[in-house]
């Protein structure tokens, strides 16, 4: 009995190590950065610098028989010191009796080893559909916004032809990353997340307030790389042709008339460049600090593709000033107050403009493709209530449907949503907040009676002027009083 309890433990302890390169107890380094490990009793691993640093300084002390022991490198599968212990004299402490075995490294913190060459490479180029297919796929998930799932669709499709090409004719192929211009809740964060899932690349999403100048406090630069990592699972290859969206990006705008330094706005932007660019970082694996006891991994960031998006919110005024000052001057000059009514003013936004903003130039050189996305409004609203494949009514809708109940909202009522939701000014991201305050009673009442066939919301409901209709399995129809 106790021996099958053991294999269990055992099982339980070689289970995935396959999977995970072993990762040295002390200088936390992993196997294809720190070479073959030495196995120690009580399942431990160090690296043979580290122990033969051990037995230097051991050497140095003069041990008690002047005993010099050089690792031997190179052995098959690594080396296993636990022979040592026969030898007359030599002492090997169990490591595992002083209960630091229990301390293995967890899992999340572990590099997972790089594929056998052999293999049949999980990613390649034909695995990225044309952009026509790209947009298509969109569409399903994300209701208009056209032209910017246009562009999205030819950069991605162009970043991941630049990833597979290759540069022996010397012709390089420029880095597609994007600067995603929208109002709140114009659904930025959720087309990059769509397009992530849709192909099933990893995407770490970072908030650039929360970003500051290493050494300062607050998440350093490299910890959206360190981010990305973990989303794919802490294999190096995958998250080297993931994604990363920095959202709020209009927050580290240079500051305006400032004497003091900088560290969260034109200094982070500084350190964004060379990630942008395509450079080579130390991140921690698993963890968000750098210490001591974090393991580390090499990322380059060459073929990740970033993607920044802001709301923007003064930058409307800048394009304004300048559409004004242009059509003012020459023969076909305009009315001053022309562009005052403009909707969308974000779409006609030039380099120029962002740089008044407080963007700086190198920064914006390192986001070649510019998306704006719509303004929503109340139609669009409704759209988005409605159509996406994963729409909040047909939620509902499958909700209730497994009560056998049939949920129906009148044209009225998803206008008055609609209208509420445009009131809270955080665009779509209100509609379901705004649906959720009124259908919480009607998923708490409807499964009280078994005799509901049909709910159908009003417009008078939400104005809280009325109720639902009610439609019995029969053929009675009552009308609910609020
Ligand atoms: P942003 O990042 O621009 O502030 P989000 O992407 O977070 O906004 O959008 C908030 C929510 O609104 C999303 O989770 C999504 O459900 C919805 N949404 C916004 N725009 C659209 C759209 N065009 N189609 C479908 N859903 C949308």
């Amino acid at each position: 009995m106790s021996e099958e309890i053991k294999n269990e433990d055992l099982d339980k302890q070689t289970e995935g190590q396959d999977e995970f390169e072993k990762v040295c107890f002390v200088c936390r380094r992993p196997e294809s950065k720190a070479g073959r490990m030495i196995t120690m009793p009580g399942n431990i691993t160090i690296c043979q610098d580290c122990m033969q640093k051990a037995f230097d300084s051991f050497d140095q002390n003069g041990g008690p028989y002047g005993l010099s022991v050089n690792i031997p490198g190179g052995g098959q599968g690594g080396t296993d010191l636990s022979g040592l212990s026969n030898i007359p004299g030599v002492g090997v402490i169990n490591l595992a009796d002083l209960g630091i075995g229990n301390r293995e490294i967890p899992k999340n913190q572990r590099v997972k080893k790089k594929k056998e060459k052999e293999e049949k490479p999980v990613f390649d180029r034909k695995m990225v559909p044309p952009p026509h297919k790209i947009k298509q796929m969109l569409d399903e998930y994300v209701v208009g916004q056209d032209k910017a799932k246009k562009a999205i669709s030819v950069a991605v499709y162009n970043h991941y032809k630049r990833v597979f090409a290759d540069n022996a004719d010397g012709v390089e192929i420029e880095k597609s990353n994007m600067l995603l211009l929208g109002p709140t809740g114009s659904g930025k964060t959720y087309l990059v997340k769509t397009l992530a899932k849709l192909l099933d690349v990893p995407l770490a999403i970072a908030d650039a307030t929360s970003l500051t100048e290493a050494g300062y406090i607050g998440d350093d630069i490299e910890s959206v790389v360190s981010k990305l990592l973990a989303a794919a699972g802490n294999d190096v290859e995958k998250a080297e042709r993931g994604i990363i969206y920095i959202d709020e990006i209009d927050k580290i705008a240079k500051k305006k008339n400032t004497n003091t330094r900088d560290v969260s706005g034109e200094s982070v932007q500084q350190e964004l460049l060379k990630m942008l660019e395509g450079s080579v970082v130390e991140v921690p694996v698993g963890s968000n600090s750098k210490n001591a006891m974090v393991p580390m991994a090499t990322v380059n960031t060459d073929n990740i593709l970033f993607i920044c998006g802001g709301a923007f919110p003064d930058l409307e005024e800048i394009v304004k000033e300048r559409l004004t000052k242009e059509s003012s001057i020459g023969f076909r000059a305009e009315l001053k107050d022309r562009f005052d009514h403009e909707e969308n003013l974000l779409c006609r936004a030039e380099l120029e403009d962002l740089r008044r903003f407080g963007m700086i130039p190198e920064f914006l050189g390192r986001l070649p493709v510019l998306v704006s996305l719509e303004a929503l409004t109340k139609e669009f609203m409704i759209r988005i209530l409605k159509e996406p494949k994963n729409a909040i009514l047909k939620q509902y809708e499958k909700l209730l449907q497994m009560d056998e109940v049939q949920l129906v909202f009148e044209d009225g009522a998803l206008e008055a949503i609609a209208e509420k939701a445009m009131e809270k000014h955080t665009g779509a991201r209100a509609l379901r907040a705004v649906l959720e305050e009124y259908m919480q009673d009607i998923m708490y009442e409807i499964p009280k009676d078994d005799n509901i066939g049909r709910v159908t919301i009003t417009r008078a409901y939400i104005e809280k002027t009325g109720g639902p209709v009610i439609d019995m399995r029969g053929v009675m129809r009552l009308g609910v009083q609020a």
